[in-house]
């Protein structure tokens, strides 16, 4: 393929997030949320905003009234089909410009529309002519372009150009191009007057298709905030934006706000991004392998193509199951927590089983892991080795394996779950080292079903009583812990425990 470098030009956006982002399945933006989101973008510096289209309805078109209404930097337009009254109605609502959508293939032109190109070759100059004499921008897109006989679009934006229309938009509305098609086609229309690209995603070309138009003299680039669109949505503003910038040294929007908007428009839209989306995903600057998180303690680029602060972000060093003792240590440090080096082994380790069970290891969990560790530096008389429980249908039941002193003790029990039947199972086997339980709470650390949950108990012997945690990932192994913990720490204090012998 041939290269599509871009040349070093002055290249533009149209944000369309809140008419073909607004279309995309179960999204629905209110006013208020539209003018929020209109403001953010011509704060970043975004050309052109198409805000809604005008026809949809009158809540739709106060919508955009509502956005004009802002006297914003950018060209505020609306979409508008072929037809005056569309026009009439994006003028009522008070735009710069409308985006003049026409057919432009086959199919569109006589199935959908149902006339002839020469019908709509018509058509589309008296619109133009009639917005340009509104004083309104106007862009004319020919709809499902990428699909047209290259010929009839050609003639489509001569007579747009011809009849005044400030530019033409070649449209891959089914996201059906590719990038070769995409360069062939906005060379020839680029020959004719300004034009822009409109991709979409359903082969996963949105941002090559976009940058081949680029490559081609496409100076301006429709996109929505997030990619979200129709079906697999639209070429992700923050991509184009990003590529442009680093790839090609070619500034449209500041890159620093991508990030918020982002947020914003998920938000708002009521849409997740996916943890590994480029530029906004969660993960697009985390780092939790070993290897990664020591080579970026070292050097912050090295593995990274750009600094996350160029897009308003944050590098996140994550812990779980790949984490190493620079992480770890790192983490620590963040935290104000200074441990030993065997401690931090025993961190790892846990930090790295915690992970293992599909658990990202927050800074919260880490504090209560290195809280439980640091607590083990000294001769423990009571030692949880091992646990198993098992409940569902049938009686729940637990089995332990404690090392109490240097005796071994291994028991089971039954109860009404599973921390029932394992606090029986330690009771058992703690034979004559007899404890009360006078408080049981449990907290989750952190959201969702994998959270880490924190067992608080408060045990007494005798007179003393003592207040003890354990936090994992599994509700009995957690409740368990702080049992041993506890108990442990109240033998410690004792001069003569009586601990009991090997079975
Ligand atoms: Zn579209």
């Amino acid at each position: 393929m041939q290269s599509n470098a871009p040349p070093d030009s002055d290249v533009q956006l149209l944000d369309t997030t809140l008419r073909d982002g607004e279309q995309a399945p179960g999204v629905s933006l209110t006013a208020a949320e539209k003018v929020e989101i209109a403001r953010a973008l011509d704060d970043a510096g975004v050309s052109v905003i198409e805000a809604g289209s005008a026809c949809t309805g009158p809540g739709e078109q106060r919508a955009i009234e509502q956005v004009t209404s802002q006297h914003l930097d950018a060209t505020v337009t609306s979409f508008a089909r072929g037809v005056q009254h569309d026009v009439d109605l994006a003028l009522d609502a008070d735009v710069d410009g409308i985006n003049l959508v026409v057919p432009a293939s086959d199919r569109h032109v006589e199935t959908k529309v149902g006339t002839t190109k020469t019908g709509v070759q018509e058509t589309t100059a008296e619109l133009v002519e009639y917005a340009t004499d509104h004083g309104l921008w106007v862009e004319v897109i020919g709809e499902d372009g990428s699909r047209a006989d290259p010929d009839f679009l050609q003639e489509l934006a001569a007579v747009s150009h011809d009849a005044g229309a400030d530019r033409f938009a070649y449209a891959d509305t089914v996201g059906h191009a590719s990038p070769d098609q995409v360069a062939e086609a906005v060379a020839g229309l680029a020959d004719l007057g300004p034009v822009s690209v409109h991709t979409h995603d359903d082969l996963g070309l949105a941002l090559m298709n976009a940058l081949a138009g680029v490559g081609e003299g496409a100076d301006l680039v429709h996109a929505t905030v997030n990619g979200i669109g129709e079906r697999a949505g639209n070429v992700a503003l923050e991509e184009v934006v990003v590529s442009l910038w680093h790839g090609y040294d070619i500034e449209t929007v500041e890159t620093e706000s991508l990030y918020g908007l982002s947020s914003l428009v998920a938000d708002a839209m009521g849409m997740e991004l996916p943890p590994n989306k480029a530029v906004s995903g969660q993960n697009a600057f985390a780092h939790e392998s070993g290897i990664h998180t020591d080579g970026t303690l070292k050097d912050e680029r090295m593995y990274e193509p750009y600094p996350p602060e160029a897009v308003g972000r944050e590098r996140r060093l994550v812990l779980g199951k790949h984490a190493g003792r620079a992480g770890v240590r790192a983490a620590l440090d963040e935290q104000g927590v200074s441990v030993t080096e065997d401690q931090l082994e025993a961190i790892v380790s846990r930090v790295k089983a915690l992970g293992e069970r599909g658990k990202r290891v927050t800074d919260t969990d880490l504090l209560a892991i290195a809280e439980d560790v640091t607590d083990v530096d000294r001769e423990r008389q009571v030692e949880l080795l091992d646990l198993t429980a098992t409940s569902g249908s049938s009686t729940p039941t637990a089995g332990v394996r404690l090392r109490v002193g240097d005796a071994e003790r291994v028991a089971s029990g039954t109860g009404s779950g599973p921390v029932d039947a394992a606090m029986k199972a330690v009771k058992k086997a703690l034979g004559n080292l007899t404890f009360h339980l006078q408080e049981y709470h449990v907290d989750a650390i952190t959201g969702g079903t994998d959270a880490v949950v924190t067992v608080e108990v408060t045990l007494s012997r005798g007179d003393r009583s003592v207040a003890a945690t354990g936090s994992e990932a599994d509700i009995t192994l957690g409740s368990v812990h702080a049992i041993v913990d506890g108990l442990d720490r109240l033998l410690a204090t004792e001069d003569d425990p009586a601990l009991p012998a090997d079975d």
